[in-house]
């Protein structure tokens, strides 16, 4: 027996220790004598046999919690069923829509737009190309069979193709309906075109929730996301949100630099300040992923996993819970959706791809709604199903939660989607918190199995 790799301690004023499993999602308050009996197991009987009744004990409820297990074996055994589960479960179907890739707005950081890079113009889907990816989703509801359809809508800005948005959440539905599955839907939105009828005009077919973006304050968002005209936006957002936040919980989200980060605690104090500040379902801020050679801007993307700039966003996240808002507990951060196997993103064109994040960029398209045969797709689908950038971090206890971090950064900052995007400032500090959160004062320290 031996203590689990994924133990974490933060040592508390106390002398208690706050202790985390990361696999097992364990966490309790020891006396520093009964965390030193984890540090003496080992050995074939975990020393159990010079043990007093009281020590036999409390290895039995460590045994039992996860964080002592049979060998350093049974640890990878465990990390690799966690994340074969997570891959193969079938019990949600999700699928990521981007209906346009046309933007009306001129983010300093983002690649879309009315015209994509290099004077493409930017993406549109048909009508037919809709109900085609509806047809291939019920294909989807057949062969996987899952409880519940999760449906995101993205884009580009998603309400400027508001008639396809629509028809497919009603087709969805209605294949949902007959086969007894569940559907949820949601929006990711700048929000300037949101409407109560937009809205209204979903619920009936699942809508949980609306996420909009704001770059920080007024002025700050202003400049970060202006209008195709230059014009300011954020007036119009905030005024739309109030309009639909009685039809829907409205989550916040944010993309911030290094220059912009510290303009968010202006926002949320201005949100907390709104008639609609009870219904804000989430907020998260996330970082700008700066693109390298292979993009031509840079890009932020639908999923909350993402998590550069360490200090910033530990910042943030505190800022946010200080002021009574829900957000990411910036521990149970992964494994993020890329490594579910049910999990999809359908392009303009009905393109697939692996992610949100790599949405935009055909050369690593994983198929098509078609589904004929692609050598370059097929190859690019087999890299992505192999990626388990994990295994290259060691000893880190974060791994469970974490998953070697997102691989579009690390595909857009070094050029390597199999490379560990390494964030664990975020993880520790988020740790810190918990620990805070849960036992008190802590001596500010942490310590994981290597280091003990
Ligand atoms: S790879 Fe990054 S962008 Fe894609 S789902 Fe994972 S965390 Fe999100
Ligand atoms: S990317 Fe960093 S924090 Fe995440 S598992 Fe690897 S070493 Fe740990």
């Amino acid at each position: 027996m031996q203590p689990s790799a994924f133990n974490v301690r933060v040592p508390l004023e106390t002398g208690d220790v706050f202790l985390v499993n990361t696999m097992t999602d364990a966490q309790l308050v020891a006396s520093a004598d009964a965390a030193r009996l984890l540090d003496r197991v080992s050995g074939a009987d975990g020393g159990a046999a010079v043990l007093d009744a009281e020590s036999r004990e409390a290895l039995a409820t460590f045994t039992e919690l996860g964080f002592v297990v049979e060998s350093r074996e049974a640890d990878e055994d465990a990390l690799d069923c966690r994340f074969r589960e997570f891959r193969e479960d079938t019990s949600q179907l999700r699928v990521t829509i981007l209906t346009t890739l046309e933007c009306n707005f001129a983010c300093e950081y983002c690649y879309q737009g009315e015209t994509a890079c290099g004077g493409r113009p930017a993406a549109k889907m048909s009508p037919a190309t809709g109900a085609r990816v509806a047809e291939w989703i019920a294909a989807q509801l057949d062969t996987v069979r899952p409880r519940r359809l999760v449906l995101t809508f993205f884009g580009g800005e998603p309400l400027l193709n508001t008639p396809v948005m629509i028809d497919l959440a009603e087709r969805c539905w209605r294949s949902c309906a007959s086969r007894g599955v569940e559907q949820v839907v949601s929006i990711i939105t700048n929000g300037l075109l949101l409407s109560r009828e937009t809205v209204s005009r979903l619920l009936p077919f699942g809508l949980v929730g609306v996420k909009v973006t704001l770059d920080g304050d007024r002025e700050t968002h202003d400049r970060m996301r202006p209008a195709r005209g230059g014009q300011g936006t954020f007036d119009r957002i905030i005024a739309n949100v109030g309009r639909v936040a009685d039809l829907t919980p409205v989550a916040i989200g944010g993309n911030f630099s290094a220059e912009t980060a510290g303009r968010y605690p202006a926002l949320l104090d201005f949100l907390g300040r709104q008639d609609f500040a009870g219904r804000i379902s989430k907020v998260a801020f996330k970082p700008v992923i700066r693109q390298g050679p292979a993009g031509c801007g840079s890009t932020a993307s639908a999923c909350d996993g993402c998590h550069v700039a360490d200090d910033q966003i530990s910042m943030l996240r505190e800022e946010t819970k200080r002021r009574g808002f829900p957000t990411a507990d910036g521990l149970h951060m992964g494994p993020c959706e890329l490594y579910r196997r049910h999990s999809h993103t359908i392009g303009p064109d009905g393109s697939l791809y692996a992610c949100p994040g790599f949405t935009g960029d055909n050369a690593i398209a994983v198929g098509h709604i078609a589904g004929a045969p692609d050598p370059v797709r097929d190859a690019a689908a087999a890299d992505f199903g192999h990626l388990a950038p994990w295994r290259q971090c060691g000893e880190c206890p974060f791994i469970p939660v974490c998953g070697g971090g997102c691989a579009v950064a690390s595909h857009a900052e070094l050029g390597d989607m199999n490379a560990p995007s390494c964030h664990k400032r975020v993880f520790e500090s988020a740790l810190l918190s918990l620990a805070e959160e849960t036992a008190g004062l802590t001596s500010g320290r942490i310590q994981c199995a290597s280091q003990l």
